[in-house]
This record gives C-alpha cells, sequence and structure tokens, in this order.
C-alpha cells in the first residue's frame, strides 16, 4: 500500500500552483495525495507571510498536529513557504514536531529532504537558488514538462519576486528580488499543459506584469501564449499598476483568448497613503488606465485589492478608497485590515489606528461592494456568457460550476456538461455571489 501525504495551503495562487508542484514530486516518490491529515505519514504546510492571519493559523495548525505525531512518531512534518523563510530555525526551534522547513526556492529539493529527515536529521533549506541578470529559470527542467492540470486548468509561474518594496509587503524578503523565466522556457511548458488538455491557463508572478527578458516583454510572452494551438482562454495574475500600459489594455481587447479579466490592485485612495505604501503611482494615474481599458474593451470586468487601517489612514483618506470603487465598480475586492508585518518599512511606522475603526471600515467596504456586485448580477440575467465548465457543484447533485470570461462563477444544471466544455450559457437567476443559468448552445470549436 503507498504511503500517503497531506498538503494544507495557506495565500495566494503562486502558493497553491507550488503545493501542486510539490504533489507531482511526491507522486513521484510513490505517495498517494490525501485530504486526510491523520492517514498521512507525510504532512506539508505550504505557508504565506502576506497578511498575519495566515501566519497565525500556520502555528495553530502545528499545535493540532501534536496528537497525530504523538500517535505517530515517524510522521514526517514539513513547513514550506514564505513564513518557512522568514522564519526559518524559530520554527524549528519553537515546534518540535516539525522536520523540515524550506523556503520557497528549495521545494524541488523534497526528495532529498525526506531522505535526510529519514536518516534522523532535522532539515533547514532556505538557500535562494542563484541568478544572473534577472533571470532565471526557476522550474528544473526535469519538471518543466510534467506540470499539473487541475480539471481543465493550469498554472505556470513566469516570475518570481518583487522589487517593488512596497512597504507594507513581505515578499520581496521572503521570496527574493524579482527573476524571470526565459520565454521558451515558459512557452514549453504552455505547449505541454496544454496538449494535457489545459484549456485555460493562467500565468503568474507577484508582479506579472514586469516580466522581462531582455526586449522580451509581458505584451510579447502575452502574445506569444495566445498564439499556442488548441488554447482557449489566458488569465494572469496579479499585473501592478505601473507597469500597466495601454498597448496592454490594447492586446487584452483585440486577443479574444486573453480573458476580460484583469485584476489590478490598488490598496489605497488616498495618495497621501499610497505615498506612504510605496506604490508609485498615484490615484488619477491609477484610474486613467482604467478609464482607457474600459474604453477600449467595454467587457472587462475588474478585481482588485486594497487594505484599510494603514498607519495614519484618516477618514477622509478612508473615502477616497470609497470613492474609488464608486467610480471602477470592481467585480471582486479583496479586502484586508491592516496588520505590520516584522521587518517591513510600514511595520516601524507604528499601527495607529484603532482596531475597531479598521473593523468599521471594512465593513464599510463590504457593505458598499455587496450594493455594487448585487446590481452588476442583476445585470446578467437574461444574457448570453461563455462559460467554461470546470468543476461539478459540491453539493448540488447533476449541477456543475463555470466561470464567465470575466471570471464570474456560474451554476448549470445540466448532466451532459462535462469539465473542459466551453458553452454558451443563458443566465436564468443570481446567489448572492455567482450567477446561476442554462445551456444556450455549445461553443463551435468546443470538440
Ligand atoms: S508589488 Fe508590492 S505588494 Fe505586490 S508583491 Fe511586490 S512588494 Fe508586495
Amino acid at each position: 500500500m503507498s504511503e500517503k501525504a497531506y498538503i494544507q495551503t495557506f495565500g495566494c495562487q503562486m502558493n497553491e500552483h507550488d503545493s501542486f508542484r510539490m504533489m507531482e514530486i511526491l507522486a513521484k516518490m510513490g505517495f498517494e495525495v490525501t485530504d486526510q491529515p491523520g492517514q498521512a505519514s507525510l504532512i506539508l504546510v505550504n505557508t504565506c507571510s502576506v497578511r498575519q492571519n495566515p501566519e497565525n493559523r500556520v502555528y495553530s495548525l502545528l499545535g493540532r498536529l501534536r496528537p497525530l505525531k504523538r500517535r505517530n512518531p515517524d510522521l514526517i512534518v514539513g513547513v514550506g513557504g514564505c513564513v518557512a523563510q522568514q522564519e526559518g530555525e524559530a520554527i524549528l526551534e519553537r515546534e518540535k514536531l516539525v522536520d523540515m522547513v524550506f523556503g520557497p526556492d528549495n521545494f524541488f529539493r523534497l526528495p532529498e529532504m525526506i531522505e535526510s529527515v529519514r536518516r534522523g536529521e532535522r532539515v533547514l533549506m532556505t538557500q535562494w537558488l542563484p541568478h544572473t541578470r534577472r533571470v532565471q529559470n526557476f522550474i528544473p527542467e526535469e519538471w518543466i514538462e510534467s506540470g499539473h492540470v487541475e480539471g481543465c486548468k493550469a498554472y505556470i509561474a513566469i516570475t518570481k519576486g518583487c522589487d517593488n518594496f512596497c512597504t507594507f509587503c513581505i515578499v520581496p524578503m521572503t521570496r527574493g528580488r524579482e527573476v524571470s523565466r526565459e520565454p521558451e522556457n515558459i512557452l514549453r511548458e504552455a505547449r505541454d499543459l496544454v496538449s494535457r488538455g489545459a484549456r485555460e491557463l493562467w500565468l503568474l508572478g507577484q508582479n506579472v506584469n514586469s516580466y522581462r527578458v531582455g526586449k522580451f516583454g509581458f505584451y510579447e510572452l502575452l502574445t506569444a501564449v495566445t498564439e499556442l494551438e488548441g488554447l482557449r482562454r489566458l488569465r494572469f495574475t496579479s499585473p501592478h499598476p505601473n507597469d500597466w500600459n495601454d498597448r496592454l489594455s490594447e492586446l487584452m481587447a483585440a486577443r479574444a483568448v486573453v480573458c476580460n479579466y484583469l485584476h489590478l490592485p490598488f490598496q489605497a485612495g488616498s495618495d497621501r497613503i499610497l505615498k506612504l505604501m510605496r506604490r508609485g503611482h498615484t490615484r488619477e494615474q491609477y484610474l486613467a488606465k482604467i478609464r482607457y481599458l474600459k474604453t477600449v474593451n467595454p467587457r472587462i470586468e475588474i478585481g482588485t485589492d486594497l487594505i484599510v487601517g494603514f498607519p495614519t489612514e484618516t477618514e477622509e483618506d478612508f473615502r477616497h478608497t470609497l470613492e474609488i470603487l464608486e467610480e471602477v465598480q470592481f467585480s471582486q475586492v479583496y479586502t484586508f485590515k491592516y496588520s505590520p508585518r516584522p521587518g517591513t518599512k510600514a511595520g516601524a511606522m507604528g499601527d495607529d489606528v484603532p482596531r475597531e475603526v479598521k473593523d468599521e471600515r471594512l465593513q464599510r467596504v463590504l457593505e458598499l461592494q455587496d450594493r455594487i456586485t448585487a446590481k452588476q448580477l442583476r445585470g446578467f440575467v437574461g444574457t448570453v456568457q461563455e462559460v467554461l465548465i470546470d468543476s461539478a457543484h459540491p453539493r448540488e447533485r447533476r449541477a456543475m460550476n463555470g466561470r464567465t470570461d470575466g471570471n464570474r462563477p456560474v451554476t448549470i444544471k445540466d448532466p451532459a456538461l462535462e469539465i473542459g466544455d466551453l458553452v454558451m450559457v443563458r443566465i436564468t437567476g443570481v446567489r448572492p455571489h455567482s450567477l446561476v443559468g442554462e445551456v444556450d448552445l455549445p461553443v463551435a470549436a468546443n470538440a
């Protein structure tokens, strides 16, 4: 009987992608992935340190694993990802049940680490991979053509790390300086994923649109990927407003394969706070890019991230954030209450906005966004949307879930549908955060 491995992932899509990679590595070693930690002989926790909450959740999860380790002293527990990179040795000291700690650059060395643990060692691997001139093919050669296809989707990491040093963010310290993979290295992975059933690709990077290898930038890469035969949808996340330009807006509008959804974080609506955050753009510069995008691509849907309660944020600063929500009419907003991250510039500014004020501002953002979302969703009723079916509904029998081009979740009751189908769906109703529809007709090139 094969050994079982359980992976718990915290944080962003980049981390999910890394976890998929870890699963592939473990499968090659003979492990079977389980969703029951109690059945596992190997447990990996892939951590995120962008917000305080995931970090606390990591330690509380490790606490809950103690009885499993007591029952099975051979159980191997590893902590990877950004908290591991940041805390390193401290995790081994604080949590005796942890056998190995490894940073985001080291998960390809899991077989070696597991071997060392089996020899009775505790492992710490947080070294950075070497790179020259901001170019690094950070996916090992032997893994390029064995990426993971999840249903009909696959992720490709095109850059790693970040050079922006926003004052609230720990990423440049935990993921390192930004590096880009060579175009052919990425395209080889993309071709392979499409040939193995990926209908939708996501290009990933902490600052995905600052991708550059010599004269080959994000625009050129996006263009090249859209030309892959068999690819039906292309998405990317997260771009930075500073590296967004009108040419990219025009490309999105011109290439049908590039989905009509852009996640463009603005973080705060006040120029004073944006400056303190070291975002490198003003509110007007952000809005001008959005206005142009909407002009050339009226069907575009836009998502964002924002922080409430950044140090010194006043009621007036906060109102500017609400104004941006009103003007842009985002389709998705990820809102975070500011919490200081150790080692960041903002961490030294003092966390002076009281918790109840942060709570109240967060609530106001959520209420406003709920109103905007409800209105937008009602506007879809009666329209026909192209939907890529990506999963079975977890609770409703014979219902399938999919996403519109603009990334709206849709549920369709139709037993004939399969994962990977691209269908035109007539929207018949709405739920609090999603749409309901019925198949209007399959998309011609579905076969
Ligand atoms: S752009 Fe700013 S927020 Fe985004 S990863 Fe880089 S430092 Fe962090």
